[in-house]
């Protein structure tokens, strides 16, 4: 019998499988695919020119201590992400405008203000370490910014924003979620930053996917059974069995599921989880969360001073793109986010069309002559996470309006024997890799705590 078995190899699964380890525990890592990282995807360009991140991708060295740690531990290379030149908003298909990155784009005065104004008052309140109110969380995004006075303009930019953080919209999530996760991140502005103030500062030179690879091997890799999906979960009170799809059983005193909360209706679980955290994690939902990462031999928009940051309301699917190069090792790629009601559509068409609609953004945008490299990509990558059999989508779990508060005192509780991880639960940089590892680590503590007390616990 193990002590603990972990569901789902991710990197909140393998952050709670190392840290119980440590801490003198049994454990195995079940997980349903062939490989480990879950949301964390990197592919090597067929090329041989570099790495693309499927999935997560930026980190930041000042803000993301666990990241961090296991970057040096593992002797990671990292590049900052490149910020010389100029940015482009897209209004629709042929109206655009450049301007300087790191300023708010010039719209009327009257709309600036109200752009600053909005933008201002969910930075603010993302910083008061408040709970989440339950009358923000009745409301929308939208509904709740109707109020504030937002106009026109300052509701497609707060759309675009909400598209990039969880490919959702704004009419479709609730106020006090989006503050809430932003209160996880440093406030909405480092949300946004590409700088070393925000989640988008560095990245790794051959890909994010060296995380979790490094943990496994920490782990011990026999530690970890691939393609084994969990179909069921038994808590018999006192041990937990689990047993997958292809007919194997693990037996532990205690399990750690760490997949994503809007799956956990995809397991049988019994005796069934209380009806509290049925309903909640019943009714969280996954984003349209695409990838379409363009990588050229070289990077043709520099020549035209564009820095590759784009912005866009209509004119295509994409709603937000940067430049994703490793100048270091010759790699040069955009990465446009195709994301929210869009990118469900983009996700759902033939991948000629889905290639056809990115090129086409992107010449719009940067204004490529028919002669330009932009036409002629290395390789196209598309990565569409709601097809994802093991994620459906992402970045991470959304409440249904009013749960989020209403259900405070069940969410990510532990039931019985079973314990509940996953960057989702996470207070610190929620939706992000450190956000995972936080709560791996916050998982098996409580594991390890619980057995300690327990009449035959071996630490
Ligand atoms: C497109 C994209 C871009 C992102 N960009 C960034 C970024 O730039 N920076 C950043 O920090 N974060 C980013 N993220 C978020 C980051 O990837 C996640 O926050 C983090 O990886 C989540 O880890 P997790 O362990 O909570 O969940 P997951 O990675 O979803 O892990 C869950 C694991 O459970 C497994 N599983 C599911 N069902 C079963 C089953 N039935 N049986 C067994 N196993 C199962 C899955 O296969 C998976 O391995 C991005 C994510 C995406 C998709």
């Amino acid at each position: 019998m193990f002590d603990v078995v972990i569901i789902g190899a991710g990197l909140s699964g393998l952050q709670a499988a190392y840290s119980a380890k440590n801490a003198g525990l049994k454990v195995v890592v079940v997980e349903a695919r062939n490989r480990v990282g879950g949301k964390v995807w990197t592919v090597p360009l067929a090329s041989g020119r570099g790495y693309a991140d499927l999935g997560a991708a930026w980190i930041n060295d000042e803000l993301q201590k666990r990241v961090t740690a296991y970057a040096r531990q593992f002797g990671l290379k990292t590049t900052k992400q490149r910020l010389e030149g100029k940015a482009v908003m897209q209004l629709s298909g042929d109206e655009r405008f450049e301007f300087p990155f790191g300023i708010t784009p010039e719209f009327s005065p009257e709309e600036t203000k109200n752009l600053e104004y909005i933008r201002d008052h969910i930075q603010a309140k993302s910083l008061r370490s408040e709970p989440p109110l339950p009358e923000d969380d009745s409301v929308t995004i939208e509904q709740y910014l109707l109020k504030l006075g937002a106009g026109p303009k300052t509701l497609a930019m707060v759309n675009v924003w909400a598209k990039a953080m969880h490919g959702l919209e704004i009419d479709q999530y609730s106020a006090a979620w989006f503050i809430d996760y932003c209160r996880t991140n440093c406030g909405l502005l480092s949300v946004r930053a590409d700088d070393h103030t925000g989640g988008n500062y560095m990245r790794f030179e051959k890909g994010a996917q060296q995380l979790p690879n490094g943990l496994a091997k920490l782990i011990g890799e026999e530690d970890i059974r691939l393609n084994e999906p969990i179909a069921s979960i038994q808590d018999h009170q006192d041990h937990v069995t689990v047993t997958t799809t292809t007919g194997n059983t693990y037996t532990a005193r205690k399990c750690i599921l760490s997949i994503p909360s809007t799956l956990y209706k995809d397991i049988n679980i019994f005796p069934k989880l209380p009806l509290p955290v049925q309903d909640v994690t019943n009714n969280t939902v996954l984003g349209h969360y695409n990838k379409s990462i363009v990588c050229y031999n070289t990077p043709w928009w520099r020549k035209k001073e564009f820095n590759g940051f784009f912005v866009s309301y209509g004119g295509g699917p994409v709603a937000i793109a940067r430049d994703s190069s490793v100048d270091e090792i010759g790699y040069y790629s955009l990465t446009c986010f195709v994301n929210g009601r869009p990118g469900e559509k983009w996700g759902n068409s033939y991948p000629h069309e889905r290639r056809a609609a990115v090129l086409n953004q992107l010449a719009a945008i940067f204004n490529a002559e028919p002669d330009s490299e932009l036409w002629r990509p290395l390789e196209i990558f598309e990565q569409v996470w709601q097809h994802e059999r093991y994620s459906k989508g992402a970045l991470a779990p959304v409440h249904a309006l009013g749960h989020y508060t209403k259900y405070a005192a069940f969410y990510g509780k532990p039931v019985g024997n079973l314990h509940f991880v996953g960057t989702e639960y996470s207070r610190e940089w929620k939706g992000y890799m450190e956000g995972a590892l936080c709560s791996g680590e916050i998982g098996a503590q409580e594991v390890i705590d619980t057995l300690k007390q327990g009449p035959t616990a071996k630490l």
